[in-house]
């Protein structure tokens, strides 16, 4: 399943998807995300998975600009840090 945190405003899409079928729950990309814009959970059917946190999914413009200017999104530490290639950012 993928789940999409995110939004559009007037300077465009800031979208993050987390593909819980190739996720190992390893929480490698929680580990690596300074602000914990994305936190391990459990969900419904009691697996652990990650996720963007309520307090963060209005904010990922703001929240995760730091990681930006340095790298694409292939090279931010969340998406670099996941093997399977379980997350995808859109902006
Ligand atoms: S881009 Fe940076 S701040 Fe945003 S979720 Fe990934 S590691 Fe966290
Ligand atoms: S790094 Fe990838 S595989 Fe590991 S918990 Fe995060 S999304 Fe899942």
């Amino acid at each position: 399943m993928k789940a999409n945190y995110g939004y559009k405003d007037g300077s465009g899409e800031f979208f993050i998807t987390i593909d819980t079928d190739k996720c190992n729950s390893c929480g490698d990309c929680a580990k690596v995300c300074p602000p914990k814009v994305i936190v391990m959970i459990t969900n419904d059917y009691d697996e652990v998975v990650p996720a963007v946190a309520e307090e963060h999914r209005k904010k990922i413009k703001y929240d995760c600009a730091p990681c930006k200017p340095v790298s694409g999104p292939r090279n931010l530490p969340c998406v670099a840090a996941c093997k399977p290639v379980a997350i995808v950012h859109s902006w």
